[in-house]
């Protein structure tokens, strides 16, 4: 299996620190609103990779974190009038429906920044006693001269860096190029006591520390869109690296972004979209399946034509499943033909390509286009004339290929109506109030297979159609 990796600027082999087990750190969303179809793009495309990895047999811990301390959380605090816990709180639970709707695996771990503030202040003290960070007034920052390999992800060169960054001169700082590890407390924002003072962590320091608790030193694979290589993940080598003396991880994957209509997303614009604004019209599994169509590195354009495109072709993979399935049940009752046998030896040809795409730099466009193959040929030789032992083989041949890149097409649309939904929501709570955990869960997983997902608030509970 070859990855791209970006550290190294080329495709390698994939060997894992640790034979047959996976340690891999996505970076998350900065949690102010709802995410937007942007960064929806890393948590299909970082789910299906792992979901791959999976399928191969490893064993993947998978940890993402939650930026829920920054400008922009306070910003929104401060309009709404309420503390910056209720905004992040609230975004997280957005977030985490979201990537429910777009069938993500839940992460191993989905730290925050709020509940791991001991570490990070530990690992900035590290940073200082090692003589890689200085203190200037309640600043912390790090020397980005001390670090040798400062530069070595992006490709840039600090010198030509510090010349661009002269332009906006800050007298504490050593070197233009140095970065914020932790800044001192502002009226009106959320602090944390430290040995440099009451304050507030920069942003950087949080990913190599949630890294380094829930994965260790040295991770194999760090993950997050292309605009996180410079500063961000350069910062997060240099952080690691000086602070742990180790390389902090063998490989880089970073995914292109999602354009709108071929321009840039952005507010100003007016082309900004929140998922859960689109996935109103458009279900989730199409943008699911719309953010497979392309290879992960390429950019993507989003737009309405696109995406009814990304549609019609998840239709044809769900049409034939049904047919197939109508077969399974309708079919005839007899031992498999010879013929039978000898089109399901063939079909190993769709999986190989499947895999063959997916090693190469988990090529989910062509992993696609090898579906689509299974399902023409399958189009072409199931029929009502076909048994039920060959209909249910070739069924769960191209659901197990579906499955590894998420995408379910036998799951039904909800149907549900909303009095049967309140019903056994009142059940559930029965249960609970009879402290029957185990028949809450049941309930709790019938409605979700119903397509509904529900939430408990101190309000009472919310439900929503994924
Ligand atoms: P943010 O909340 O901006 O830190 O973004 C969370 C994740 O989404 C990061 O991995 C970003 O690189 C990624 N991301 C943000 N905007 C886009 C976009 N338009 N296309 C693809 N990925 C994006
Ligand atoms: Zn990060």
């Amino acid at each position: 299996m070859k990855l791209y990796n970006t550290l190294t600027r080329k495709k390698e082999e994939f060997v894992p620190l640790e034979e047959n087990k996976v340690k891999m750190y996505v970076c998350g969303p900065t949690v102010y609103d709802y995410i937007h179809i942007g960064n929806a793009r890393p948590y299909v495309i970082f789910d299906t990779i792992r979901r791959y990895l999976e399928y191969k047999g490893y064993e993947v811990n998978y940890v993402q974190n939650f930026t829920d301390v920054d400008d922009k959380i306070i910003k929104r605090a401060i309009e709404e009038n309420v503390s910056a816990k209720e905004i992040s709180d609230r975004y997280v639970a957005e977030a985490l429906k979201d990537a429910y709707g777009l069938n993500v695996e839940p992460a191993t771990k989905n730290p925050r920044v709020t509940e791991e503030m001991p570490h990070i202040i530990e690992m900035i003290k590290i940073l200082v006693e090692k003589g890689f960070a200085y203190e200037v007034n309640g600043t912390v920052y790090f020397n980005t001269k001390s670090f040798d390999g400062y530069g070595k992800l992006s490709g840039k060169n600090i010198d030509d860096l510090e010349v661009g960054a002269r332009i906006e001169v800050n007298k504490e700082k050593k070197n233009p190029m140095d970065f914020v590890l932790w800044k001192p407390f502002k009226p009106g924002e959320p602090k944390w006591d430290s040995p440099w003072g009451e304050g507030r962590p920069g942003w950087h320091i949080e990913c190599s520390v949630m890294a380094k608790i829930y994965l260790g030193d040295t991770i194999d694979i760090h993950a997050g869109g292309e605009d996180l290589i410079f500063p961000h993940h350069e910062n997060e080598i240099a952080q690691s690296e000086a602070a742990n003396g180790k390389q902090f991880s063998k490989y880089w994957l970073h995914n292109g972004f999602i354009n709108v209509d071929n321009e840039k997303m952005s507010k100003s614009k007016g082309n900004f979209f929140t998922l859960r604004e689109i996935a109103k019209e458009i279900p989730y599994e199409v943008i699911r399946f719309f953010i497979l169509n392309g290879h992960y590195r390429s950019p993507i354009n989003f737009s309405r034509e696109l995406m009814e495109a990304a549609g019609n072709g998840l239709d044809r993979i769900k049409n034939c499943v049904k047919d197939i399935k109508f077969i399974t049940l309708n079919g005839k009752d007899s031992k498999l033909s010879e013929n039978e046998q000898k089109l399901i030896s063939e079909c190993v040809k769709f999986k190989n390509r499947f895999e063959e795409s997916m090693d190469d730099d988990f090529n989910t466009a062509d992993a696609v286009s090898a579906i689509f193959e299974f399902v023409k040929f399958a189009n072409v030789n199931i029929g009502t004339e076909s048994t039920r032992e060959f209909a249910d083989i070739i069924l769960s041949k191209i659901i197990e290929l579906c499955d590894i890149l998420g995408i379910e097409p036998l799951k039904e649309e909800a149907v549900a109506d909303t009095g049967e939904i309140e019903k056994l929501i009142e059940k559930r709570q029965l249960a609970k109030k009879e402290k029957n955990w185990a028949e809450a869960d049941r309930i709790r997983d019938e409605l979700s297979e119903m397509g509904i997902l529900i939430e408990d608030t101190r309000a009472g509970v919310r439900w929503s159609r994924k």
